[in-house]
């Protein structure tokens, strides 16, 4: 937390030069460090506060900022407190709220670290209307709706705006009084001077109202846990582990915020025929050995119905053919459908098989 002093670890005025503060830190650095304090935790973390004040005032940017911050007084810092305490009892003793629902405050012991960036401060907000988180979500489709796109649906657990209290949190008929924390601002502003920063009023989580009489329905929190089944469209030739995003579909937002959206990665099944690579369709395709060698016409499976193929004579194993357009269609353009011909050498034969197989092989000069 804030309170460090840094001129005071390492023993200098707030006017040291930067040879003073070099000087101070080796001098600390050397009687501190650990390879002369073997085991001695109290010399450890003595060394590394000595680095870190080393560190901040050594460097000439830093130290102005840090000047500055210590400028601002105990007074600010003293703030820092307070809120944090606050923060703490009011967590305690309010389940329903919870840090994350503030979003993207960030850890309160950070606040020093952040405020010495000096980011945060300039990012004034209006906390009471926050837009819902992104909810992430994923889907298995079959192989086939996503060459030709279409729509599926999926039941998705979220929560939902409460319907009796409207995502107020507050029992229908009874009213909201004025957050006293904030006086009704809905944000904290914490340190004066040149670094004014604002945050969310954690008593009332910057609606800069409190609730009397929680709603019966949802116990005060505005949102309820729901089932929904929700309509998605896949677009034609979808590659598998798409996100798609469906805005709106998230969790809703506070204070009247807008919803977030619904990020929906989509895994596509396999298929036990084809296989896809970008546009292209790739698939293993069996002949006998009389089509091998004497040729033959064979009905291939593409995506969209059967065609003929025709294997000339002598086709070997391995041998692939293109069948050009009768691969995915994306963005206008289609894909083709590569056949891997395999040929199947057969392993019972008959005897006069066998013996034509031989006459064969004699005919050839074909040794066995
Ligand atoms: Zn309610
Ligand atoms: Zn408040």
């Amino acid at each position: 937390m804030p309170q460090k002093d840094y001129y005071e670890i390492l023993g200098i005025s707030e006017k040291a030069s930067l040879e003073d503060i070099k000087k101070a830190y080796r001098r600390l650095a050397k009687k501190y460090h650990p390879d002369s304090n073997p085991n001695n935790k109290m010399a450890e973390e003595r060394f590394k506060e000595i680095s870190e004040a080393y560190e901040v005032l050594s460097n000439p940017e830093k130290r102005r900022k840090y000047d500055q911050l210590r400028q601002m007084g105990q007074k600010g810092l003293a703030g820092f407190e307070d809120f944090e305490d606050l923060f703490a009892r009011k967590k305690g003793k309010e389940q329903a709220f919870s840090f994350e629902d503030l979003g993207g405050f960030g850890d309160l012991g950070d606040l020093f670290s952040s405020f010495f960036d000096l980011g945060e401060t300039t990012r004034q907000r209006r906390w009471s209307t926050q837009r819902g988180a992104d909810l992430f979500t994923e889907i298995e489709i079959p192989f086939d709706l996503a060459i030709s796109g279409g729509k599926t649906t999926m039941e998705l657990k979220k929560e939902e705006i409460c319907p009796l209290c409207g995502g107020t949190g507050a029992k229908p008929g009874s009213s909201l009084s004025a957050c006293p924390e904030c006086g009704g601002r809905g944000i904290l502003s914490f340190v004066q001077g040149a670094f004014a920063v604002s945050r969310p009023c954690p008593r009332c989580m910057g609606r800069g109202k409190i609730i009397r009489i929680p709603c019966t329905r949802c116990g005060g929190k505005g949102q309820i846990p729901t089932r929904k089944r929700i309509l998605i469209t896949i677009p034609a030739g979808i590659n598998d582990g798409t996100q798609l995003r469906l805005r709106g579909q998230g969790r809703p937002g506070n204070g009247g915020g807008p919803p977030g959206d619904l990020i929906v990665k989509v895994n596509v099944g396999k298929h036990r025929f084809f296989e896809r690579r970008g546009k292209d369709v790739y698939c293993k395709v069996p002949i006998n050995i009389a089509q091998a060698i004497l040729g033959s016409k064979i009905k291939i499976r593409t995506i969209d119905g059967r065609v003929i193929l025709k294997i000339p004579p002598g086709t070997q194993s391995g041998t692939k053919f293109r069948l050009r357009g009768k691969g995915i269609k994306i963005d206008g353009s289609k894909g083709d459908q590569y056949v891997e011909i395999l040929v199947e050498i057969p392993k019972n034969l008959s005897e006069e098989q066998k013996r034509l197989m031989e006459q064969f092989a004699k005919e050839g000069d074909l040794r066995y």
